[in-house]
């Protein structure tokens, strides 16, 4: 893009470190197995179309195979472990993730188009963290505040998006092993990947076969999952619609479902905000993973006395991202990844354009393979306008104005989500009364997608129910006496 003064010379990260294999199985019940009938699909990486691994499709008697093999692990094996037993097999994996954590970062940026920067420097450390957190509570779950006894539920099904692949087997993973309970876990069909790499750091820890087992496979193979009678715990994170349908299919069975679904989140920037560094967080809020961000902050709402200065500003230095190969560590905006994902970001742009919002992109040039969009920003955006209201899921920002406090409140919370919020004002007395006024599961303060292990994160309203992360997200793991709906 734009960053004339001078030119970075490629610097791509190597591939060599990968051991790809051209196929993959099933990983049920600590081995990697064929699928029943056959079924194989492949999986590319969307910065160039290239065909990455044929993976398996799990039918329905497949996805049985592996609730039966975590159901024998969890009875013979898992359930009856010491606590500290278990733990030890987490630090394992942690330490295990850390140590092959280029690996993982490479394949994650392959698969899922994100640059590497962020999955070198955000998602596997995450991931690693968020290992070590929840090894951490597996033997002291008794003064986690759910009483002196909290015994597990037994197999969690869990499905996941594309958007943080492994990052999201983590936060499905980890809380549930150390309460536990055994799993099987169905990665996004178009990154499967880092969670068949991640079954063969299990194997590599030693873990017990059986406690935790992989089925690739799409919709069909998720709904096989959370529909199984032998699953006592479903959890999801993914698309409003599909979260309403699981949640219909769930709803009357004994299962305890926890779902993390879509957001439209407000990042609110007050005329006393430090001007540059607000900006760094709008960036950040929108732009980062090419804004397939459940909590991306895609509406901005800015304080109507700062907003020229605001949105120059951010024009500015939107004209220094550099977008292309993921695998770079100078890029800083990947692939969009799917031709699906692109066609959604693509139409709801257009949309933006013919209700009247004005369309801004930098310069930049899109390569000519693979799915590609660039940073966009419309301003002139009203709270009826479509992309005021739906979730994009690209990177596409929309620009609205406020005057008080109590206009901004009433914007940023005039949205079927409740996902995330971020607030920019030196007052300290106004962050808190902002962060006490937003219907959003969280609220960041002069930051924006800041993530940590200790911190619970989850939604209000349509952004779904339940906790991940933190002493909260022990709770989606273990039988409190209260299988409700929190929130
Ligand atoms: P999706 O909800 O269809 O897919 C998420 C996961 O659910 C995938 O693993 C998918 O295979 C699985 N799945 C699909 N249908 C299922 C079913 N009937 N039962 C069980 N599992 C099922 O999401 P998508 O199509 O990849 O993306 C659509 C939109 O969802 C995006 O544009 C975005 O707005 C939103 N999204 C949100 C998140 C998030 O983190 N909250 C993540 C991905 C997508
Ligand atoms: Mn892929």
């Amino acid at each position: 893009m734009a960053g004339k003064k001078f030119t970075y010379a490629p610097a791509p990260e190597s591939r060599a470190i990968l051991d790809l294999r051209s196929s993959y199985g099933l990983f049920i019940g600590g081995e990697f197995v064929d699928s029943i009938d056959g079924r194989t699909f492949k999986t590319i990486s969307p910065a160039t179309e290239e065909v990455l691994a044929e993976v398996t499709e799990a039918g329905e008697a497949d996805v049985d195979r592996a609730v039966q093999a975590a159901r024998r692990a969890y009875e013979r094996i898992w359930s009856k472990l010491a606590p500290r037993e278990r733990g030890k097999y987490l630090y394992r994996i942690a330490r295990i993730v850390q140590e092959r954590a280029r690996e993982l970062a490479v394949l994650e940026s392959l698969d899922n188009g994100k640059p590497i920067r962020e999955s070198r420097d955000v998602d596997i450390p995450l991931v690693a963290a968020y290992f070590f957190y929840y090894a951490g509570w597996a033997d002291k779950l008794p003064y986690a505040g759910f009483g002196p006894d909290p015994r597990p539920l037994g197999v969690a099904g869990q499905v996941i998006p594309w958007n943080f692949p492994l990052l999201m087997l983590a936060w499905k993973i980890a809380p549930a092993l150390a309460c536990g309970n055994t799993v099987v876990l169905k990665p996004a069909e178009t990154t499967p990947l880092t969670a068949l790499l991640f079954a063969e750091i299990c194997q590599q820890a030693d873990l017990p076969p059986g406690v935790v087992n992989i089925v690739t496979g799409a919709g069909e193979t998720g709904r096989a999952l959370v529909e199984h009678s032998g699953v006592d715990k479903v959890a999801f994170t993914g698309s409003t619609e599909v979260g309403k349908m699981i949640a219909r299919s769930t709803a009357g069975s004994k299962k305890k479902v926890t779902l993390e679904l879509g957001g439209k989140a407000a990042n609110i920037v007050f005329d006393d905000a430090p001007i540059d560094q607000a900006v760094e967080g709008i960036v950040n809020g929108i732009f980062f993973n090419q804004g397939h961000v459940c909590c991306a902050g895609s509406r901005l709402l800015v304080q109507e006395n700062v907003a020229d200065i605001v949105v120059s500003s951010l024009k500015r230095r939107l004209g220094t991202l550099r977008l292309g190969d993921p695998l770079d560590k100078n890029t800083d905006v990947g692939a969009i990844n799917s031709a699906e994902q692109l066609a959604r970001i693509r139409e709801l742009s257009d949309v933006g354009e013919e209700e009247g919002a004005e369309r801004w992109s930098p310069p930049c040039e899109l390569p000519d393979r693979g799915f590609w969009f660039p940073p966009t920003v419309f301003t002139g955006v009203t709270q009826a306008h479509r992309i005021a209201r739906e979730e994009i899921f690209g990177p596409v920002l929309s620009v609205l104005t406020f005057r008080t406090p109590a206009e901004a409140v009433e914007k940023a919370n005039n949205t079927p989500y409740g996902l995330s919020a971020g607030v920019w004002t030196e007052k300290g007395s106004l962050i808190l009364w902002m962060a006490n006024q937003l219907r959003a599961g969280v609220v960041w303060a002069n930051t924006f997608n800041r993530f940590d292990p200790t911190s619970p994160f989850g939604g209000y309203k349509e952004s779904g129910f339940g906790r991940e992360g933190g002493r909260h997200g022990l709770e989606a793991y273990l039988a409190t006496g209260n299988r409700g709906r929190d929130v």
